[in-house]
């Protein structure tokens, strides 16, 4: 998979049977790489992000809702054009609920709508003034 080539983060929950996750975040909020960003995962184009636990029973803790918003932060850093998705919106594959019908994907959408590019040009900022002052 070509760096260019990546173009949706797909969300989707432990209890998702699709299999290949680029990332998985744990019940601690811990961060796993189970993939390189050049492999394929589940689905073409994009990277997978699994989030441990069954959101079709339960809501994914704040820890957890933090750790991801972290991983989407530095994802969106390196691939600008990234969009967001839940696994049941990919057309075309077997009927899922996944991410699960009690995750925040709406809440989760809203933020990476506004929230995160307000966060990532913070960052931006940040790095474009630490390089002035070392000249
Ligand atoms: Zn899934």
């Amino acid at each position: 998979m070509r760096r260019g080539s990546v173009r949706f983060v797909l969300i989707h929950h432990g209890a998702c049977r699709g299999g290949a996750f680029h990332y998985r975040i744990g019940g601690d909020g811990s961060c796993t790489a189970e993939l390189h960003e050049t492999e394929r995962g589940q689905h073409p184009r994009s990277i997978g992000v699994a989030v441990e636990g069954d959101f079709d029973a339960a809501v994914p803790s704040a820890v957890q809702v933090h750790a991801l918003k972290q991983l989407l932060l530095e994802l969106k850093l390196r691939y600008p054009e990234l969009e967001l998705g839940a696994h049941r919106q990919v057309r075309g594959g077997v009927p899922t609920t996944c991410p699960g019908r009690r995750f925040p994907m709406r809440a989760l959408r809203e933020w990476f709508r506004e929230d995160l590019l307000r966060e990532r040009d913070a960052v931006l900022r940040r790095q474009f003034e630490a390089q002035y002052s070392k000249i």
